[in-house]
């Protein structure tokens, strides 16, 4: 008797306790859903084209377990802008051809489902899709050898919808030095940075408003364009190089002088670009399953389509390299820590990379993000320049008037 008229207020105490978390826990879960769906979520970067191309796959189909995207998906995830790559390795025949059968790839899709995706190539154009609830399908062609040193073929793309170029891809142009070539000391460059020609390029794509991506291009290349640029620069996939020392990233002084410029970083969600302990794990597991790798190339498959193989077949050994998602959050910190809220942004590289951090597994995985931002105390304003207001800030300025 006595332990029950002990027990009862507390159990009464216990429940309604109980209750109060599920309320707050609720609330917090309507919360972040809410403000993820209020923010206009923009994402610079995504490869799915290629991966179609490449696997024979539609977009408009559920491809879910074989890609991190496709249409459903990234509606369901609350994107509202989404910038297709345009992508061809620069041993290509024709790159400019091949750029251009991606374009028809995204128009194709388009033409099948008006009700659900349209072309997005002005910043009111952008605010159409929103409230139309519509999927703001971007081009952005990564690697500047699309355009075969030839300015004619930049207005060509630019006709067609395409709204950034990356200057260069891991590989050099004849006009400028990429970041991987300029940071391998071994390789001898005939020219580092910008030739007169690639600031031509640039004060063209200025003129056209086309922005100038610097992912990938070189240090030195990324500071010619700096001098050279009358428009905010984007920079469409890449993250901190003080958190993860890859030749990717961009170093303080870098990341300063895309705020002075008022451009905008996006940022990669590749574990091997956001944590230093990957690569050197990454390489170990490509090294241990090496043999296997040269097989599947000497019956004439590329290297990128047998490392594909490699990682599918030894999922659990790749789980071990998917990052915790808070390496994610750890870059953007730094980032506005180091330049302002203003300057940053998502371009997660979905399809364009072999393994993804943990939680963030595919493109319906975009709320988290808005969630994780709320737990570290990002107020509604600056999570919603975060997931898209930086971005249409840059394209909105290179947009001529
Ligand atoms: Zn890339």
């Amino acid at each position: 008797m006595h332990y029950i008229l002990l027990f009862k207020p507390v159990m009464k105490k216990f429940h309604a306790f109980i209750f109060a978390m599920m309320i707050l826990v609720a609330g917090k879960t309507q919360d972040y859903k809410k403000v993820h769906k209020e923010a206009i979520v923009c994402d610079t970067h995504n490869d799915i084209i290629s991966v179609t191309i490449e696997k024979g796959y539609q977009f408009d189909t559920d491809l879910t377990g074989k890609t991190h995207s496709d249409l459903n998906r990234m509606l369901q995830g609350g994107l509202d802008i989404q910038v297709f790559s345009i992508f061809c390795d620069s041993l290509q025949p024709s790159p400019y051809k091949f750029a251009n059968r991606e374009i028809d790839s995204l128009y194709a899709w388009i033409h099948r489902n008006p009700a659900r995706m349209v072309l997005v190539t002005t910043p009111s154009q952008l605010q159409r899709a929103v409230t139309r609830h519509k999927l703001g399908a971007m081009l952005g062609v990564e690697g500047g050898h699309m355009i075969e040193d030839d300015i004619s073929k930049l207005d060509s793309l630019y006709k067609r919808g395409v709204r950034y170029m990356t200057l260069t891809h891991n590989n050099n142009t004849s006009w400028a030095t990429s970041a991987q070539n300029e940071s391998d000391t071994l390789q001898h460059l005939p020219h580092k940075g910008l030739t007169d020609f690639g600031k031509q390029v640039v004060k063209k794509m200025n003129s056209l408003g086309m922005m100038v991506d610097l992912s990938h291009t070189g240090e030195q290349t990324f500071w010619d364009v700096i001098a050279t640029t009358k428009k905010p620069v984007l920079v469409s996939h890449s993250n901190a190089y003080a958190l993860c020392p890859v030749y990717r990233n961009l170093k303080d002084d870098q990341i300063k002088a895309v705020a002075k410029n008022g451009g905008v970083i996006q940022l990669n969600f590749y574990p091997r670009f956001l944590d230093s302990t990957v690569a050197r794990r990454q390489d170990a597991f490509l090294k241990k399953h090496k043999a296997e790798k040269d097989s599947i190339m000497a019956s004439g498959r590329d290297e990128s389509f047998a490392e594909d193989l490699i990682y599918d077949k030894y999922s659990a050994e790749v789980a071990a390299l998917q990052a915790p998602f808070h390496f994610l959050l750890d870059h953007l910190d730094y980032i506005v820590k180091l330049a302002g809220v203003d300057y940053v942004g998502l371009g997660g590289d979905f399809d364009g990379i072999p393994f993804t951090p943990q939680q963030l597994t595919d493109v319906t995985k975009y709320p988290l993000i808005t969630k994780a931002l709320m737990d570290r105390g990002y107020s509604k304003k600056d999570i919603f320049k975060i997931m898209g207001g930086n971005f249409i800030r840059v394209f909105t300025a290179n947009t001529p008037h």
